[in-house]
Formats: structure tokens, sequence, C-alpha cells
């Protein structure tokens, strides 16, 4: 794939250092169940609202017994600002109840068994198995898709694709990070709607640039 470490070096290196979305920061102490709460609240939400609503949570809770034990009407009340509280209410406690009965109240750690839990999606066992685990898979959102297509490095129709072809495209070196990084870059520069190509530092490589500019 043409130019895709030159621009991968350039993202890392704006990228680099203290700025860190929250499932990427909870790696460093890495609590299994913490992180899979936190990213199915992270679902439509703000990186910071998911924050501040999975801290307090887990002032409440540790592990899914004590997610259960909380009445549905609290649980909304603490995660309302997430958006979609009701359905995530359910799933919260559907998951919570999946993991008890089949997992003896653990996170699983294989895609397969994490896939098998209703609510789970490719995305967040992937994200479950990178950051809680270590284990080397790219979890593609459909930020990670919308910013990978646009700059060339592949060319899908969704995030299942995108992995797949990343998978094949993408040197492992840049797995760990690809995540995180192309959250900031998108929410920086590569805005769903209105990317700020102008001021973009990686447009020169662009393909959605160079369609744009003509180039
Ligand atoms: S040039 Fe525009 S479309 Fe391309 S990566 Fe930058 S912001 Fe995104």
């Amino acid at each position: 794939m043409k130019n895709i470490s030159q621009i991968m070096n350039l993202l890392e290196k704006k990228y680099s250092g203290k700025k860190r979305t929250t499932l990427n920061r909870m790696r460093t102490k890495p609590d299994s169940f913490k992180i899979l709460i936190s990213c199915l609240l992270s679902l439509q939400a703000k990186d910071e609202i998911t924050e501040k609503i999975t801290e307090r949570l887990f002032e409440k809770i540790k592990t899914p017994i004590d997610l259960l034990k909380i009445s549905d009407k609290e649980l909304e009340k603490i995660i309302f600002s997430s958006g979609h509280y009701k359905k995530k209410t359910q799933t919260l406690k559907s998951v919570s109840n999946e993991l008890i009965e089949r997992f003896d109240g653990k996170v699983p750690r294989t895609k397969k068994e994490l896939l098998s839990i209703k609510g789970i999606g490719p995305k967040t066992a992937n994200i479950v198995l990178a950051f809680a685990f270590g284990v080397s898979v790219l979890p593609i959102d459909t930020n990670c898709h919308r910013v990978s297509n646009r700059l060339g490095f592949v060319k899908t129709k969704n995030p299942e694709e995108t992995e797949k072809e990343l998978e094949k495209a993408l040197p492992k070196k840049y797995w760990k990070e690809f995540n995180g990084i192309m959250m900031l870059f998108g929410k920086e520069f590569c805005l769903p709607r209105t990317p700020k190509c102008d001021e973009c530092f990686v447009n020169d490589y662009c393909d959605f640039n160079s369609k744009l500019t003509g180039q």
C-alpha cells in the first residue's frame, strides 16, 4: 500500500504521548469488565462523557453481580447523558447476566466467545481483546472505517470489510495504537461531514483530498 507507513508515522508523531481516548487510557491498568462496559457505553457518545459516566458507575460497582443489583431506574439515571440510556441499560444488564451465567462472571478472552454474547459486536470484542488482554487485533469502528477509506488505505463498504483489508495492508506495528489515533484524528481533522482538508497535515497523501483538489 502506497504511503501507508509514511502517513501512519505522521499520525503517530502527532498523537503520541499524553493524548489518549478513555479506552486507551484504561489499558495502562486493565480491568476487562470496566473496559467492556465503557465500550458499550461509548456507542454514539462523546469520549469525555463516556469517561465521566464510566467512573461514576464504577464508584458503585466492580463486577457483573454488582451491576445486576442496581435497579434499572438507577442505572438509567447514572448513564443518562451517554444517550440511548434505556437501550444501553438493557444491554449492560443482559451482558452482565450472560457473563455470570456462561463465563463465571468473567469477561472471556476469545473473539468467538465475546461475539457469542448478545450485545457485543466485532468492534467491542476487538477493543476488549486489544485493551484488556493485549491481543494484537484491529478494533475498527465507523470512524476508523471512514478515515481509512478517505486516506486510501482501503476501499471498503463497512467496518467489517475494513478490518479484514487493514489486517492485510497495515503493518502490525501500527495496530496497537490505530483505533486511538484514528479517533483523535477523526475528531480534530477528518470529521464525518466537514473534514478540515485545508488544515490537515496529511492532505498531500490523501485520496479524498486529491479528488477534491483534482491533483
Ligand atoms: S485531507 Fe481531508 S479527508 Fe483527507 S485525511 Fe485529511 S481531513 Fe481527512
